[in-house]
């Protein structure tokens, strides 16, 4: 495959941008290959420079639930950029989609959208320490809550990837108040959370984790830590940057039916376009400005575009029927990859929740960041390789979330695993 344009174009964005690109991850160090400029995108189909054609199953880290470039939503952000792309002033678009966030999420009473999840994630932090007046937060290894000073701390996989555990430029000073402990164990959570209570401001957690591949929560452990942090007077933050609107319309906590005191939210609400949005129950959000003392503002935040955007692919995702029928097509997909592993005799423990899942190059159960670092980062790097070849576009990363979208076909996912059968067979050396 051709890849002489990528190439080019890698050697000039590295004369004017660090790496070469705008987000770590992207460089795509961890398996061992320069990254595609991508120039184009339809459906579940990518272009690079080259014009070589791809199935994608990053869809842009998440939000592409409806595949690229929807017709409607196209139809809708260019339709809004026609009116003016920014007033810095009300607009009302974005009350549509505050109340269709609203009306989806049962524990949201109030919405404040911002550009990304960083931002999110970041000002439900400052919000939940300006509304108890305590400082600390918890959260857990592995999960990753954007690049915020606070987070860095055992973060998911960007972070776990380059093998930086925190990162230089991150006074001491604040992340002593970061306290991150394992997912899914019960017993340490109970623990700091009894410990530490007098002094924590909120527990942030990614309700299924996605970012150091898929791991979901066992059973019993969301409900627990609803239960404790009601009782401790601790905020409780969802971090549902990926999971709100990916595995139900209702995200994370209707799926596992626990209401958290405060939601973030990006990706897939921005339809593609840069947004993010915090909320939550209206005694607490309305301590942020201008009704109470919790300052964030933003010069673009609940952009005419983005919240276009965010309407259209929300009301693609309304209609009856959707999530049922993107998530048994993820189910029937990731029982294919287990059979394509166990007819090989590669192991892999395949971790799925809705339509994201990872195939970790592992026997072992993966359940925490523990866990997760056993998988075979090497061995994922060859696979990844071999499947770029064969015009698959996985994560460039094994710590990573593969995404299944409405667009992907019958024959996407058919021919993806026929890919994977071959590869798998010449990891093996036959
Ligand atoms: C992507 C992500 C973020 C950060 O969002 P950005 O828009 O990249 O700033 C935060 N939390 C989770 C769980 C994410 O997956």
């Amino acid at each position: 495959m051709k890849r002489s344009r990528s190439a080019e174009l890698f050697a000039a964005a590295k004369n004017f941008i660090p790496g070469g690109v705008n987000s770590p991850v992207r460089a795509c160090r961890s398996v061992g290959c320069d990254p595609l400029f991508i120039t184009r995108a339809s459906g579940s189909r990518l272009y690079d420079a080259d014009d070589n054609v791809y199935v994608d199953f990053v869809g842009s880290w998440g939000p592409m639930i409806l595949g690229h470039a929807h017709p409607q939503v196209v139809e809708a952000v260019t339709a809004a950029a026609g009116l003016g792309t920014s007033y810095g002033a009300p607009t009302p678009a974005e009350i549509d989609l505050a109340a269709m966030v609203v009306e989806a999420l049962p524990s949201v009473e109030k919405v404040r959208f911002v550009n990304s999840g960083t931002e999110a994630t970041m000002s439900a932090v400052r919000l939940a320490r300006g509304y108890t007046g305590k400082k600390g937060i918890v959260k857990f290894d592995g999960c990753y809550h954007g690049h915020a000073d606070s987070f860095l701390v055992k973060a998911g996989s960007g972070v776990l990837t380059l093998g930086i555990p925190g990162s230089p430029g991150v006074p001491e000073d604040i992340v002593k108040n970061t306290i991150s402990i394992p997912y899914n164990d019960i017993g340490t959570l109970e623990e700091t959370l009894r410990r530490h209570s007098h002094d924590l401001a909120c527990v942030i957690v990614e309700p299924v984790a996605g970012n150091m591949g898929v791991v979901p929560p066992e059973p019993g452990f969301l409900h627990k830590l609803r239960q404790l942090t009601r009782e401790l007077s601790i905020v409780l933050v969802f971090d549902e940057v990926i999971t709100g609107f990916r595995l139900s319309y209702g995200g994370a906590q209707e799926m596992f039916g626990v209401n958290p005191d405060l939601t973030c939210l990006g990706k897939i609400i921005g339809g593609g376009l840069p947004v993010g949005a915090y909320g939550g129950k209206r005694e607490i959000m309305d301590c942020v400005a201008p009704d109470g003392p919790v300052y964030q503002a933003g010069t673009l935040s609940g952009n005419p575009l983005a919240m276009a955007a965010g309407i259209a692919t929300l009301k693609l995702l309304q209609q009856p029927g959707v999530y049922e029928r993107l998530n048994d097509k993820a189910a029937q997909f990731a029982a294919g990859l287990s059979e394509v592993a166990r007819k090989t005799g590669v192991p892999v423990t395949l971790n799925r929740v809705g339509s994201m899942m990872t195939g970790f190059f592992t026997a072992m159960a993966v359940t925490d960041y523990e866990t997760a670092m056993q998988a075979d980062a090497a061995r994922y790097a060859l696979h990844y390789r071999q499947m770029l070849e064969d015009g698959v576009y996985l994560a460039p990363s094994q710590f990573e979330a593969a995404f299944v979208s409405l667009a992907h076909s019958e024959e996407d996912l058919e021919r993806t695993l026929q890919l994977t059968e071959s590869s798998f067979k010449k990891l093996l050396g036959k």
